[in-house]
């Protein structure tokens, strides 16, 4: 291993305010610590790399992605009419020229060039064998990959036969460095409940994180409260809908319930979580939320509800959902066009849900912050000379350059795809 250490105007560490002046040392991929370079030894301080008008900021975590749609030059509409965009959604997947591999590997090109080294990510296609390639390409830059296997399904003929598929051709294959398997229960609108509970328990079986998308809409409500709605009229058209699936008076509590005994969980979403959902939420230790901010906003939901979360204790991470209902797969945009929204938070806050949340969201405890033990994983941000001022009030419209250490220094890397 080499050591070395980068000098910047100020250092984000992700868990903490930001820091003046800064040096952050490492050795090989491992960072050995940060502090201010008046406390630095002087031969740290003279040998360091010298970035005077750029912020450091770790690697950022992108909780909620589907690269499957990563090919699509513009989002799927109607976004704010939440069943008919699932109709154009399954259209649109149904369309037999996609080719999801080369979804895959541009949707791993754009996220990377956006500063993120951690990825969420909920697929359809078990695509990590034919793409190692490109899985290890990510994983040199210090990255991880987490896939959630999605499994969907109301017909309980086909129960075992989906949870038996997701035990030998998934979860049981070889481990690839950097590459973490999980499940995804899509959602209550599309899980027929014997799923659901064969998944959960083979989570619990496999030690493996679950992502499900929880509460993301009013429909869905509708759909567990009174079997009624948008949603219904969809299942119905498609002839999947049966009567007595589901009790009057469900709600998303009774998910809650089963998913709180799982190893580790993310709720998508969750947008219209309850107070006392919300709550319940906040007690489980090994439970977050993902919100989308971009898509949210084009969805038309009413706010989402994430400063009650916070303020709660719910660790609250951010994603960019897929491109079928965002136009890009930048979570620097995400952080910006959040901080734009709520320009009294500081953006040190902001980027905490963006990395050290990420981390806790997916169970990445390398991940996530500038401290000594973690990865040395992270990016340069370029500021203008108001940012490096202030960069709390306007860090995320400085430019983001992802780095790797390559041969001992810390360089910049804007594309290993
Ligand atoms: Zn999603």
């Amino acid at each position: 291993m080499s050591a070395w250490s980068v000098r910047a105007a100020w250092i984000f560490p992700g868990d903490r305010g930001p820091i003046a002046d800064a040096i952050l040392m490492g050795d090989g991929t491992t960072i050995t610590g940060v502090l201010p370079s008046k406390r630095a030894a002087d031969s740290i301080r003279k040998s360091a790399v010298h970035w005077p008008e750029a912020a450091i900021i770790p690697g950022l975590i992108n909780a909620h992605t589907h690269l499957e749609f990563s090919d699509l030059e513009c989002p799927i509409e109607p976004r704010d009419r939440f069943a008919d965009w699932i109709r154009a959604v399954i259209r649109s997947r149904l369309s037999s020229d996609r080719d999801v591999h080369h979804a895959v590997k541009s949707g791993l090109a754009e996220v990377h060039a956006s500063g993120s080294a951690v990825i969420g990510e909920i697929a359809t296609t078990s695509w990590e064998r034919d793409l190692s390639e490109e899985i290890e390409r990510w994983t040199s830059t210090s990255g991880a990959i987490v896939h959630f296997q999605e499994v969907l399904g109301f017909n309980p003929d086909l129960v075992e036969e989906r949870l038996r598929a997701i035990r030998e051709d998934f979860l049981s294959q070889p481990k690839i460095p950097g590459w973490h398997p999980g499940i995804s229960p899509h959602a209550p609108y599309s899980l027929h409940p014997d799923l659901f509970e064969g998944l959960c328990q083979l989570a619990q079986e496999y030690n493996v994180p679950v992502a499900m998308h929880l509460a993301e809409s009013q429909a869905e409500i509708d759909l567990l409260n009174h079997q009624s709605g948008a949603l219904v009229a969809l299942l119905r058209e498609m002839n999947l809908w049966q009567d007595g699936l589901f009790r009057p008076g469900s709600r998303p509590l009774d998910y809650l319930i089963r998913l709180a005994k799982l190893p580790r969980v993310l709720l998508v979403h969750g947008n219209f979580l309850s107070q006392e959902e919300i709550e319940f939420v906040a007690r489980q230790r090994r439970m977050s939320v993902v919100y989308c901010p971009r898509t949210h906003a084009a969805m038309r939901h009413p706010d989402h509800p994430w400063k009650m979360m916070r303020a709660a204790g719910i660790p609250v991470a951010l994603g960019t959902d897929s491109r079928a209902s965002n136009p890009d797969l930048s979570l620097w945009k995400e952080l910006h066009w959040l901080h734009k929204k709520h320009p009294e938070e500081q953006a040190s806050e902001l980027l905490g849900m963006a990395t050290i949340n990420g981390a806790h969201a997916l169970g990445l405890p390398d991940f996530g912050s500038l401290s000594a033990g973690k990865r040395a994983v992270f990016s340069r941000v370029d500021l203008s000379p108001i940012s490096l001022k202030d960069p709390e009030q306007s860090l995320f419209q400085g430019t983001i350059h992802p780095v790797k250490i390559v041969k001992g220094m810390p360089t910049l890397v804007d594309n290993v795809f």
